[in-house]
């Protein structure tokens, strides 16, 4: 029998499920509805700011063809909302007043922009109704809006010092506008990031004609009209002016429609390891939407936020996907383990500004003291030369690096994060690796292993590259297309770049 798939929400991760659902679909065991609240197709929403400044279409970031899920069959009904879950009966109602039946419903609603308490800002987080001149930047509408004040090289007022209001700032004053971060912290980044790297950052970001408002505590808007933004208002009285306010304050998961319906909810949906919302055999969650916790497994006790990163998303569409083509085809499709494990790289994301010539990388434990840390095995390595922007802390626990901040310092970055990734113990030696940097810099320490990860978006591996290489895939775009490598930020297009030319240097001429 046919059995009735929903799919609430088309971003990213609803699309990566869907697609790897085709072969059910085409096989007729299974009939699929997605619902977007969007007027687009799933788009790859991490490159959202890449259309914002003009350097990428909307349509190169696109992830999805309508036209292709409808040969398959399947109901594609876009600019449409899920307003209310009927458990009992199965039904969803949908804002065109319709209502649809499902066997299995998976929400994939992803997260929304956190709109700050501000005066002169519309405060319901449901329907947030912007004043002109005001925008976050999470969809294609927003990327718009910012688009065309940069293009008109005015002035950008953003609103965070977290990491996508710094890349979109980067990225806006780099194509010509004028812009200025309002922040909190005494420097940008400021949860994640330790005081020295934090103030080697804002120097960088200064350099990159970044003007920042340290400290501040941003209180109201001041309208034109009662109508357009003009200015942003501090405490102390200070005003920001500007043609635009990029609101970047975070983002929360979209639980109102799992709440609606009654099941758990914490900071996202709960759903167990299989994916499966707390008490309803029929609902499935993942994506920026789902917290996965259990009431038993030690994984469980510590932290389970959403990360609201898309490479767990994508790998647990995909697993949730195998789970389903397996139940439903019977084909021995299914994921090789009956719950997904989640990988190294979920539980311990390492965060990378993304942004010309600005390079920081932050990842685990960064609070460690320099000269206080070794109390309880742990042990802090420093080195700074804020002149020149360059600035590295590590800190081991019994040798083995457990925390890093590196700006400045690409190449010393890149070996940290191999190494943070694998558990590796640090060489005694902690100043070779700052040579990596250096103009006589020596070659990578660390032998490159296959296992290592090199895209962490699509969890793709050195040695499954290396294989697309020996394969034929000669560019990125080749590599991207066999293995997904690269289709996430696109911040490893240079090691994959770097992989299949080690691949073709080793080759020889004859078998080319
Ligand atoms: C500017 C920017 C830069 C980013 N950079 C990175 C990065 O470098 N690395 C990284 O890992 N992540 C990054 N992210 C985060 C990444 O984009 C998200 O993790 C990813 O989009 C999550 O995908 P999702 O499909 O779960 O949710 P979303 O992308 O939020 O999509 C959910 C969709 O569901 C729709 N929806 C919600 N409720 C309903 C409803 N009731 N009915 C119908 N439709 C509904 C929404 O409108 C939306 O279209 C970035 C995000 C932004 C905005």
């Amino acid at each position: 029998m046919t059995e009735q798939i929903i799919v609430v929400g088309f971003g990213p991760v609803a699309a990566r499920f869907i697609d790897l659902l085709e072969p059910v679909l085409a096989s007729g065991a299974a009939q699929l509805t997605v619902i977007g609240a969007e007027p687009d197709p799933a788009y790859n929403r991490v490159l959202v700011a890449d259309v914002g400044v003009g350097r990428a279409s909307a349509q190169a970031i696109s992830l999805s063809d309508r036209a292709h899920l409808e040969a398959l069959g399947a109901d594609v009904r876009l600019t449409c909302t899920v307003l209310r879950i009927d458990r009992a009966r199965r039904l969803i109602h949908l804002s065109d007043g319709s209502t649809c039946h499902y066997d299995r419903l998976v929400l994939a609603t992803g997260a929304r922009p956190v709109i700050p308490y501000l005066a002169g800002l519309n405060p319901d987080p449901l329907q947030p109704a912007l004043p002109l001149g005001v925008t976050t930047l999470r969809d294609l509408a927003d990327a718009r809006t910012l688009e065309d004040v940069v293009r008109r090289r005015g002035d950008v007022v953003v609103l965070g010092g977290g990491i996508l209001g710094l890349e979109a700032a980067l990225a806006a004053a780099e194509e010509g506008a004028r812009v200025t971060v309002v922040h909190h912290g005494g420097y940008p980044l400021a949860r994640m990031i330790d005081d020295g790297g934090g103030q080697v950052l804002a120097a960088a970001l200064r350099q990159h004609g970044v003007r920042l408002v340290s400290g501040a505590k941003a209180v109201g808007l001041e309208l034109s009209h009662g109508e357009r933004f003009t200015a942003l208002r501090m405490d102390d009285g200070r005003l920001v002016s500007g043609d635009l306010l990029l609101l970047s304050c975070g983002v929360r998961p979209r639980t109102e429609l799992a709440e609606g319906a009654g099941l758990p909810v914490a900071t996202g949906i709960l759903v167990d390891h299989s994916l499966q919302a707390h008490h309803d055999e029929f609902i499935w969650a993942i994506g920026d939407c789902a917290e996965v916790r259990c009431a038993s497994c030690p994984s469980c006790a510590s932290d389970t936020t959403p990360s609201g990163l898309i490479g767990p998303g994508w790998r647990q569409a995909e697993w949730l996907a195998g789970h389903f083509t397996g139940s439903l085809a019977g084909t021995g499709c299914a994921p090789s383990s009956s719950v997904l494990v989640p990988s190294a790289t979920d539980t311990q994301p390492v965060v990378m500004l993304k942004a010309r010539g600005v390079d920081a990388v932050v990842a685990g434990d960064t609070t460690a003291d320099l000269w206080t840390a070794h109390r309880n095995g742990t042990a802090v390595a420093l080195w700074a030369d804020p002149q020149h922007g360059r600035y590295v802390k590590m800190v081991t626990r019994d040798g083995v690096l457990v925390g890093l901040v590196c700006v400045g310092m690409p190449r010393t970055a890149a070996e940290l994060v191999l190494l943070f990734e694998r558990g590796s113990e640090l060489p005694a030696d902690r100043s070779s690796l700052l040579r990596l940097d250096g103009a006589d810099s020596l070659p990578s320490a660390a032998a490159s292993d296959p296992a290592d990860t090199v895209c962490r978006c699509a969890g793709v591996s050195r040695g499954s590259i290396e294989q697309a290489a020996v394969v034929g895939c000669s560019t990125v775009a080749e590599v991207s297309a066999s293995t997904r490598a690269g289709t996430g930020c696109g911040g490893c297009h240079g090691d994959i770049r770097t992989i299949i030319e080690e691949h073709f240097q080793k080759v020889p001429a004859a078998q080319l």
